[in-house]
């Protein structure tokens, strides 16, 4: 007894609890108090932190279906009728219908024969990698892609060639170099989210085609805005059938939480079989997947909130515009404000939110360097009111720099 209270005062502490304490970005994240923030209430576009309210003007409900009717409804629903999980992996306790229904509308709507969802659009888009890529692939990605694609490629345990962001000239340079024999898979998104670009997909095609390529990508922030209904990047450029995978997320258009991967029939049963994310992680809960599925169901019937959201859209970039303010050529909703010092992107930050609007800060190493920024997205959901608010915000914050 003695002995083990002695062994206790006379532990060393791991060398991890030292560089918990002596760490650099937790360090200056809680000093300058940019991210994790909590908000006691939110209704419509507005989020309330320590009673002040605030326009949201960097969430990515681009349809602004987060308090649709229906889409809460339906969650309500599925809760009273299955519980509030069903606490477990698909691949052993085995799916719930209304996953296969889901799938069969998800699938559908897209334009591909089959499609898994999965309880985060992370895990469906780092499944959407290692699902397919095998040790001796070799695996070409933007280098500006999503953490979760990357998580897929590291995990993949495949070798990658990263080419210049949305650069099909570069990626044909690298694929040159590249024995033909080798198979390989190219990784792209549909529009960035940082950058809000499309990417130049019909280039990508081409080659894919001249080097027998086998192409994922991750239309998180292109499904719902662009293409017919809003299905997709895909569908934006008639090339649903030339994309092997597509995978995306329902925390953007579908205003819930999950997401999806879709491909042929044989693809998905093959990605059910060989990726981990998918084999053991608990299914999808039955009220994120009803309300997917309402949301679902109103981008079908309810064009107003796609139009909403490109009215807006001019608007507010025109704001931007006036200001000769860099929003790095952004064609989408996902709008970065890019002023390239990180002193600057906080000053900026910091007068938005003085105004009432609420914003996200990203530097290098998040973006690229020299590209520090300030990253918006607009929505269907903010009104006329929102927008004079914003603009005069942007004055503002633009006087203070
Ligand atoms: N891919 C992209 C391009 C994203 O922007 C995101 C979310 N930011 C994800 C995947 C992950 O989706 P989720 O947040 O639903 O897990």
């Amino acid at each position: 007894m003695i002995k083990m209270a002695l062994s206790f005062f006379t532990q060393t502490k791991s060398p991890i609890h030292d560089r918990i304490r002596s760490d650099d970005a937790s360090r200056l994240r809680l000093k300058y108090d940019t991210y994790y923030h909590i908000f006691e209430k939110q209704e419509g576009t507005r989020v309330w932190k320590d009673g002040k309210e605030f326009i949201m003007l960097s969430s990515n409900d681009y349809l602004g279906l987060t308090h649709h009717p229906k889409v809460k409804e339906a969650g309500k629903q599925a809760i009273e009728k299955w519980g509030a999980s069903t606490t477990g992996a698909r691949l052993a306790n085995g799916g719930r219908i209304f996953h296969r229904e889901l799938e069969e509308e998800l699938a559908n709507f897209v334009g591909k024969e089959a499609c898994h969802v999965f309880s985060a659009g992370y895990l469906a888009c780092a499944s959407a990698v290692t699902g397919f890529a095998d040790r001796k692939d070799i695996l070409f990605a933007d280098k500006n892609l999503h953490s979760s694609l990357w998580s897929g490629i590291k995990l993949s345990g495949a070798r990658c060639e990263r080419f210049s962001h949305n650069h099909p000239d570069h990626l044909r340079e690298l694929l040159q170099y590249e024995d033909t024999k080798i198979p390989k898979i190219f990784v792209l998104e549909g529009v960035y989210s940082m950058e809000g670009h499309i990417a130049r997909l019909p280039e990508f095609i081409e080659l894919a085609k001249e080097y027998n390529a086998f192409v994922v990508l991750d239309d998180a922030h292109g499904f719902g805005v662009l293409g017919h209904e809003g299905r997709g990047v895909c569908d934006h450029f008639g090339l649903t059938d030339e994309v092997d995978v597509m995978c995306s997320s329902f925390s953007k258009s579908l205003a819930g939480a999950g997401g999806f991967v879709a491909s042929s029939k044989e693809a998905i049963d093959y990605m059910r079989s060989h990726s981990k994310q998918t084999i053991f992680s608990a299914a999808l809960s039955p009220s994120a997947c009803a309300s997917a599925r309402a949301a679902l169901q109103v981008l079908q019937d309810e064009h107003q909130h796609k139009e909403r959201l490109f009215k807006n859209l001019e608007r507010y970039r025109s704001i931007l515009l006036n200001l000769e303010l860099d929003i790095w050529e952004s064609e989408t909703p996902a709008i970065p404000i890019v002023l390239g010092e990180k002193e600057k992107v906080y000053y900026f930050w910091k007068a938005l939110l003085e105004k009432g609007i609420y914003t996200i800060i990203s530097i290098a190493p998040g973006v690229p360097p020299g590209k520090d920024l300030i990253r918006t997205a607009i929505s269907a959901a903010h009104t006329d009111e929102d927008l004079d608010r914003v603009e005069e915000a942007m004055h503002y914050a633009k006087s203070k720099i």
